[in-house]
């Protein structure tokens, strides 16, 4: 049957390319392509690797909703055996300070303005979920019940599958190497020698989005910083007490007052810290596979892990969950995602060029909730969320340069946990 909506073609198979792909279709929009510069199985992108933890509080109404959206939409995404791709173990975010306790409070009303269950608990509560912790160092804590791991690999692969039933077409092992437009509107997606007609056109290219972007003269402010991750060795603790290698059964963890988060990984425990220096990632520089080097230790977006930045972080940690002082740092790794100068997605069609949209800088924990906004968006003229505060035009061009997006969202990095007030003014650049 010949397909009757325009021709779409997305960049990019991470969470938000993949999940584009599966809402257009079920829209009735499955004239999609999906490119994908890296295997369909393990592209090698943020999504191959992300450790998967959705803590949906959030100040923007938008935001939390994505985030209720992805949870909904992962927990429905089940493969042979039935599971899920979401295990739901409840958030914690804990206060050793006052002031994070106060700011715990304010987190709560965020989430039960917008209809999702949270609650300050004490810290003998906050002990009895997460027996690991140093009660004594305890304020009291955040519980947000319906939050937990997303398996964002596993659902975006069934996400695929279900766009592949629906007639969407994926092309992996294909890079995008040019867009061309007519008449100020794309035409064409150029892969090497090929030459695909579209449109129109998505970059759902994540971290590499600024490459997509000269592609059609349309400023994407976004940096890629590097991230680290680690895991322990074994903890005595959690000996039979998880499924292997990666489940999970209690909360995922925040400990904002030190810029580090934790989640239970099977019978070790992840670390992901935001302590360390920025580590600004040059797209030009940055090491290339071919799509049959890729595995799930050796990926573009994963570089290697440089212990002396996670040093003063194991420390805090083992302060934390006194127990891990039996354990080692097993593994990490510097993994890279996307910042912004302050700190939103990137979403919209661009103002330079018709028909090309943007879905960038975006959380796997928003993932799904912004691709069924995209596809509104495309599909039916506008989202059914505000997008005002994630729209891709919202910044000055001044605020698109290179030096501008460099210093902001580096220092977005740094403030990520940190106790803002909702009217500080920038200090630096002005
Ligand atoms: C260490 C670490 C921990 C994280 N932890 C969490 C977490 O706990 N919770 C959370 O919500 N988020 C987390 N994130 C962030 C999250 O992983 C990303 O924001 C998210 O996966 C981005 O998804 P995406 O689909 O936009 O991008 P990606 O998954 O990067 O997908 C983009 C795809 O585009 C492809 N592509 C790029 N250029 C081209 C081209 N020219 N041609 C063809 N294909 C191209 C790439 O190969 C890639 O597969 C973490 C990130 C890191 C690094």
């Amino acid at each position: 049957m010949p397909k009757t909506s325009p021709r779409v073609v997305i960049i990019g198979a991470g969470i938000v390319g993949a999940n584009l792909a599966d809402e257009l279709a079920q829209l009735g929009w499955t004239n999609t392509l999906v490119i994908e510069q890296g295997p369909l199985t393990i592209p090698g992108g943020s999504t191959s690797h992300a450790p998967g933890l959705v803590f949906s509080s959030n100040g923007s109404k938008s935001m939390t909703e994505f985030a209720q959206y992805t949870i909904e939409k992962l927990t429905s995404l089940k493969d042979a055996d039935g599971r899920g791709s979401f295990l739901p173990v409840g958030g914690l975010e804990i206060a050793t300070t006052e002031d994070r306790l106060q700011d715990l409070h304010r987190r709560a009303g965020w989430n039960r303005s917008y209809g999702v269950e949270a609650d300050v608990i004490d810290a003998d509560e906050c002990a009895k979920l997460f027996p690991m912790l140093n009660r004594d160092m305890v304020h009291g804590g955040l519980l947000t019940p319906g939050d937990g791991l997303a398996l964002a690999a596993k659902g975006t692969q069934l996400v695929i599958e279900r766009a592949r039933a629906a007639g969407v077409e994926f092309r992996d092992r294909t890079t995008v190497t040019d867009i061309e437009t007519t008449g100020g509107r794309v035409s064409a997606v150029i892969c090497g020698d090929d030459r695909i007609p579209a449109d129109i056109v998505v970059s759902c290219a994540g971290f590499w989005g600024p490459k997509i972007g000269e592609m059609v003269g349309t400023p994407i402010p976004l940096l890629p910083l590097g991230h680290q991750f680690a895991w322990t060795t074994e903890v005595p603790s959690l000996v039979g007490a998880n499924e292997l290698p990666a489940g999970a059964k209690r909360p995922i963890l925040r400990y904002q007052d030190k810029d580090l988060y934790y989640r239970e990984w099977g019978e070790r425990i992840g670390i992901g810290s935001y302590a360390h220096r920025p580590m600004p990632v040059d797209l030009d520089t940055l090491q290339t596979y071919s799509p049959d080097e890729i595995t799930s230790e050796r990926m573009p977006s994963s570089l290697e892990f440089t212990p002396d930045d996670f040093a003063p972080e194991w420390e805090a940690t083992k302060t934390l969950l006194p127990e891990l002082a039996q354990t080692q740092i097993q593994r990490g790794f510097n993994g890279i995602f996307s910042f912004t100068p302050d700190g939103g997605s990137l979403v919209g069609q661009s103002r330079q060029v018709d028909g090309f949209f943007v879905a960038e800088a975006v959380w796997v924990t928003h993932g799904a909730g912004i691709a069924r906004a995209v596809a509104e968006l495309i599909a039916e003229g506008r989202s059914k969320t505000d997008l005002s505060g994630i729209d891709l035009n919202r910044f000055e061009d001044v605020q698109t340069t290179p030096d501008y997006v460099s210093e902001t969202s580096q220092q977005n990095f740094v403030e990520i946990y940190d106790i803002i007030h909702p009217l500080q003014p920038r200090v630096s650049p002005r």
